[in-house]
């Protein structure tokens, strides 16, 4: 069986005092699930600090070590920090940022390589998944991370499928669409290592709610979530891990 993780990603969003309200509001130290909490960097002591019953992650890393790379964050200063996760490949760093299949591929190798986390995220389009080329754009971005890292490297983090066109939007994809997808995720990394692929946690990521958040994580192949806009709420984001417990069941 596997542990239900769940995520919040709160993108480039907080302030010092609403981290401390959120903290203050937060305590998942009874869950039976694990929960990480992807801050931006700035804020991650604050998080590392404050935050009951999980674990601190960042949104980015480099995929570079230490060195002459302005502006960049190192792993090994995330884990000097006491981070302990980081977000590989969101698609909002793909989209705006232009990081391609590969280099998102060597974040995740040197996440690995230093002991940090990865939650790699893949995920298609709008464009492409009317096209019919959902399971062809995972593959080639799981494919790219599979030349670098093992399934069984992987096990250390998650995998997120977030549908581009659910991020932000309102728009979940339904419980039988993610299902589909995460089936198809893990049939593709039991090809290099069956019971590695049976034992690593997928997440979903993609406007999803309290509200939303049971039918979607009672898919047997859905093993938690990756949450954005709701876990800005302190209150909606512990209903979202209490919903990951109660799937579990
Ligand atoms: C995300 O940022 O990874 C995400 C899934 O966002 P939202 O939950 O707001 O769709």
């Amino acid at each position: 069986m596997r542990r239900k993780l769940v995520s919040a990603n709160w993108k480039m969003n907080g302030s010092r005092a609403a981290n401390a309200a959120w903290l203050a509001e937060f305590d998942g130290r009874d869950l039976a699930c694990d929960v990480v909490v992807c801050a931006p960097y700035v804020y991650l002591p604050q998080v590392i600090e404050g935050l009951r019953g999980g674990e601190t992650g960042a949104q980015n890393l480099s995929a570079e070590a230490p060195g002459a790379f302005t502006g960049e964050i190192a792993g090994e200063m995330l884990l000097d920090l006491g981070c302990r996760w980081a977000i590989v490949g969101h698609s909002e760093r793909r989209a705006f940022y232009g990081e391609s299949n590969d280099v998102i591929a060597a974040k995740a190798a040197r996440a690995i390589g230093l002991g940090l986390r990865p939650i790699v995220c893949v995920g298609e389009t709008l464009a492409e998944r009317e096209a019919g080329r959902t399971q062809a754009v995972i593959d080639a971005q799981l494919d790219a991370v599979l030349a670098r890292c093992t399934p069984t490297q992987l096990l250390a983090g998650a995998v997120a499928y977030e549908p581009v066109w659910a991020i932000g939007t309102g728009k979940t994809a339904s419980p039988a669409q993610v299902q589909e997808v995460h089936a198809a995720i893990r049939a593709r990394l039991a090809r290099v290592n069956g019971a590695a692929a049976a034992q690593l946690r997928l997440l979903y990521g993609g406007s999803v709610k309290p509200a939303n958040a049971f039918e979607l994580f009672t898919q047997p192949d859905v093993d938690g979530g990756l949450i954005g806009g709701a876990s800005l709420q302190a209150r909606d984001f512990r209903a979202i891990c209490e919903t990951a417990c109660e799937a579990a069941r």
